[in-house]
């Protein structure tokens, strides 16, 4: 008999042959041992930049490559001296350049592994979650909705389940899939329902499988050359900055010419003038940009890291400093998901449940007394339906705690699964109804799972020879399906006035901030199967209503109140009961005076006109399905807002994918959600969100600050050149100087600005506008204003040590002068107002940089083996005195003015909510 495809094998035969085991999945052992056996579970790579081509790039750039032609020139000539120091020093700014952008790719990769994706395994009969790439054959492997299939797996049980397999079938519908044996041998892909494909998705129901194959073997590693796509990494800012390049260049180039022309036609001799406009040239032209830039926002994206943000989409960086509304789910981002059931109404009573956490231990009481539950059938009804119409697990595992000094082993309750079904299931397993003991009388023959546009869950058991129907999901959905209710042990018909006392109660727990939950089963004719959750979710008798607590997170609060005052609203948008998310919201600060909230009912009536009238004045967004998410984040946008969206379903995609700034929860988020979004939040935490935006701010502003940094020593240093041409002065710098100065002035303390410590305000005024120019608030003035002053007083300075007819001394303390005036000018560079407004020290990369430069240029000024090549001599006090006047004036002098002005850089404007609008 020929070998058995993997979808011909029966369940048996498909784990002997794989060494696997259905209920407790494979040993570490056996895993490590494949994992060696066959690597991991990964498509191969795209080829990366090797580091020599990295470094080989650098010499690329137009200009260098003249620069190395004219040093080939001056070598040819004879002037050895020249065309080493030269080409020394444009090695140096290539390492220095190559540095820079290995840092950028490497940061790039390294976030590319965080945002890997995760797979849920069964190994050695506990659950995990693991990176996908860790997958090996014979792994069992859960999924859910919204999961990608982590690996080709043949499924061994499927629920409802749906996979989007268009990536491999171009069939964008999605297929059901089952576990069923299939006997025909040759069968196409699309056609093989029981097993499921590496890289499609489920996007309904939830299944178990085993792995078949991995990484290269997979039918995917089949074409995955084909599909291979690189990202566009580029953000709009990098774009802009490469167009100004160009701008620059050709700026830079003019003047150079000009300056040439000049310096001949004043008797220049053609040679020396050839190679200083070159030089000056290079050192014009901010060529070093862009890769401080990505650095900038490489390093940014690392302190995201640690604050707990994962930024998948570089772009996003800088569009979070934009950001003007924040919509964010409830459960879990703003409330910490740890459920626990408190309140419980059944036939208008309602009793309260003690203990906390996910410990299976408390009681229920009925106005203060203790209630014995063996013989009530309404609440041991209730409890079977929470524990059954369940997928949490609750285990006991062993955690070590640290006591004081010594460490000591404690069991604690770990929860497997959602959060909402664990406190169900915790209640249960309290009040003498565990899962476990249930599950052994009870068998699952079918589930609809939960998903937030139905808000119900439902399953079907069989037991004693009949069968069952256990729903649970949100009250107003589930009353609706109602035409029974079990009242005091018996079976009524749901009357309007019954109904309307269920109403009052769930509507008063969730008052309370409760999360509301309700319960109902129906018994079926034995054998009956139902053919969709519509078919199973009707005719129900009603049970009761569970309430639980889901705390807000302790460090929410501020976080809004930051935002408040950043002029960013902050919008809940929850699938919860109105009133449960008013509650929240209220406790939370969301609502200011006059804030509205409003239902996906409401929302449904509303034409998006009128959204568009109203969305700014509403903060809360309750009973809605994900695809009102969508509706709320275009009818913002709509308003000029620049738009942050949560989300962690997978038909919350869209949103996400729509909005400015997508953000998908790393712990509960599903891998749709997460390849949509461009920022995760490896802790699902809203405080996260605002942490990442003052990043976003700061990264923006310390790119800002390296290129007021950059440029203005540029014009600073054309300008000097240039008006001693024109005023038929010899050279104020000799080439080597000025390369000089690009490469150490220029470099070092830009980078330092890079990662400069954020400004105390940065959270105080409005987010910039999208279309922001990166010269906006005066940046173009500064830069121009400084680099004008640092040009003429170092001109000035060379002009007067010119009088005592000593050129080099002249150039020596021109250098001294430029060199001098940049690394007092950066510090002014720090703040948006004046030097004299924040702490010179603070930045220590800042001040070792300034230090660095210092003591290189005082090497090249008293070394007197250097002297030659760079064309010094060792200068005295009175030099000194007049370089450090003409160095200090133009920062002093404008920060003189700024203080005089009363530094208004910017004036705070009281935040309100419409204050982003367009
Ligand atoms: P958010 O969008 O803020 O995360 P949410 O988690 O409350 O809000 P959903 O998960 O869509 O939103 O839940 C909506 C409602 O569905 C809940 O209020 C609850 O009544 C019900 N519900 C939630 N989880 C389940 C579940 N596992 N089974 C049955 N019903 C559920």
């Amino acid at each position: 008999m020929s070998q058995l495809f993997w979808h011909q094998m029966n369940k048996e035969e498909l784990i002997e042959t794989l060494g696997s085991s259905e209920k407790s999945g494979l040993s570490i052992d056996a895993v490590n041992e494949r994992l060696a056996e066959h690597g991991a579970n990964e498509l191969a790579e795209t080829k990366k930049l090797s580091p020599l081509t990295i470094f080989l790039n650098q010499f690329k750039d137009f200009m260098v490559l003249v620069l190395m032609g004219a040093t080939l020139i001056s070598g040819l000539l004879g002037e050895y001296l020249d065309a080493i120091t030269i080409l020394a020093i444009l090695v140096l700014n290539a390492v220095l350049g190559f540095v820079q952008e290995f840092r950028a790719e490497r940061s790039l990769i390294a976030l590319k592994e965080l945002s890997a994706p995760t797979a849920k395994v069964i190994r050695e009969g506990k659950q995990h979650s693991v990176a996908a790439k860790e997958l090996v054959v014979g792994d069992i492997v859960l999924l859910e909705s919204g999961d990608r299939v982590p690996a080709d797996i043949r499924f061994l049980e499927a629920n409802n389940c749906y996979v989007e397999e268009s990536a491999l079938t171009g069939e964008s519908i999605p297929v059901s899939k089952h576990e069923s044996t299939l006997y025909e041998a040759e069968l196409p892909l699309g056609d093989q329902r029981n097993i499921g494909f590496m890289g499609t998705l489920v996007t309904r129901g939830t299944a178990r499988g085993v792995v078949i194959r991995t990484g290269m073997a997979t039918e995917m590693g089949n074409i995955a050359n084909l599909i291979q796509s690189t990202e566009e990494m580029q953000t709009p800012l990098q774009h802009r900055l490469e167009q100004l390049g160009k701008i620059l260049i050709a700026v830079a180039i003019a003047l150079t010419i000009m300056v040439i022309v000049a310096g001949i036609m004043h008797g220049q001799p053609m040679y020396g003038m050839f190679l200083a406009g070159v030089s000056l040239a290079v050192a014009a032209i901010p060529e070093g940009l862009p890769a401080i830039v990505t650095v900038a926002l490489a390093l940014g994206v690392q302190r995201m890291i640690k604050r707990k943000a994962i930024v998948r989409k570089l772009p996003s960086v800088e569009t979070l400093g934009c950001a003007s509304v924040i919509c964010s789910d409830k459960t879990g981002t703003l409330t910490q998901n740890k459920m626990t059931v408190t309140t419980l109404w059944l036939s208008d009573r309602t009793l309260n449940v003690t203990g906390e956490g996910y410990e299976p231990v408390g009681k229920v009481y009925e106005n203060n007394q203790e209630l014995d539950i063996k013989h009530d059938n309404s609440i041991k009804r209730l409890l079977q339906i929470s524990a059954l119409c369940n997928n949490a697990r609750l285990e006991k595992q062993e955690a070590v705690h640290r006591k004081g000094k010594v460490m000591v082993e404690q069991d604690e309750w770990v929860l497997n699964g959602d959060p909402t079904e664990g406190a169900l299931t915790v209640l249960a397993s309290k009040l003498g109804s565990p899962a476990k003991l249930l599950e052994a009388q009870y068998k699952r023959v079918q589930e609809f799972p939960f998903d937030s546009e139905r808000k119900l869950m439902s399953v079907v058991l069989e037991h004693q020879g009949g069968r069952i129907i256990q729903v649970k999901g949100a009250p107003d959905v589930l009353l609706e399906q109602c035409t029974h209710i079990l009242w005091q042990g018996k079976v009524v018909s749901m009357t309007p006035a019954l109904k309307t006392k269920a109403q009052k109660a769930n509507e008063k727990m969730a008052q309370s901030a409760l999360r509301v939950l309700a319960f109902a089963y129906r018994d079926l004719h034995t054998q009956e199967t139902c053919r969709d959750a519509g078919d199973a979710e009707r005719n129900l008798i009603f049970v009761g209503l569970t309430g639980m607590i889901d705390p807000p997170r302790a460090e929410v609060k501020d976080a809004i109140a930051t935002c408040r005052a950043a002029g960013i609203k902050t919008v809940m948008i929850t699938g919860d009961h109105q009133l449960t998310a008013e509650a929240i919201a209220a406790s939370l600060g969301i609502i200011p005076r006059g804030g509205e909230t409003m239902s996906g009912k409401q929302l449904d009536q509303l034409s998006d006109e009128e959204l568009d009238q109203r969305v700014e004045n509403i903060y809360v967004y309750a009973r809605v399905s994900p695809e009102h998410k969508l509706r709320i984040v275009r009818s913002l946008q709509r308003k000029g807002h620049v738009v942050a969206m949560t989300g962690d379903g997978v038909n919350d995609a869209p949103a996400i994918k729509a909005s400015d700034i997508g953000i998908a929860m790393g712990i509960n988020g599903t891998d749709v959600s997460k390849e949509a979004s461009s920022l995760i939040l490896s802790d699902d935490n809203f405080s996260t969100i605002v942490a990442a935006i003052e990043e976003g701010r700061g990264i923006y502003e310390n790119i800002r600050k390296f290129i007021r940094y950059l440029l203005a020593s540029n014009v600073g240093e054309i300008l000097v050149m240039f008006l001693a041409m024109m005023a038929g002065l010899p050279l104020p710098l000799v080439p080597i100087q000025i390369l000089w100065v690009n490469l150490v002035t220029d470099g070092l303390p830009a980078m330092a600005l890079g990662v400069d410590q954020s400004e105390n305000d940065l959270m105080k005024h409005k987010p910039r506008k999208a279309k922001e120019n990166i010269f906006a608030r005066r940046l173009g003035w500064k830069i121009i204003s400084r680099g004008i002053l640092i040009g003429i007083c170092t001109l000035g300075a060379f002009w007067i040590t010119l009088q005592e007819g000593d050129l080099v001394k002249a150039q020596t303390v021109a250098f001294a002068t430029l060199v001098m005036a940049q690394l007092i000018h950066v510090f002014d560079c720090r703040s948006s107002r004046s030097i004299f407004h924040r702490n010179m020290f603070e930045n220590k990369y800042l001040v070792l940089a300034v230090v660095s430069s210092l003591v290189l240029m005082l090497g090249v000024m008293y070394i007197e083996a250097l002297q030659p090549i760079f064309n010094t001599v060792s200068i005295g006090l009175r030099e000194w005195c007049l370089v450090i006047v003409a160095a200090a004036f133009p920062t002093v002098f404008f920060g003189i003015g700024s203080v005089l002005s009363g530094g208004k850089s910017k004036k705070k404007k009281k935040w309100h909510p419409a204050a982003n609008a367009a």
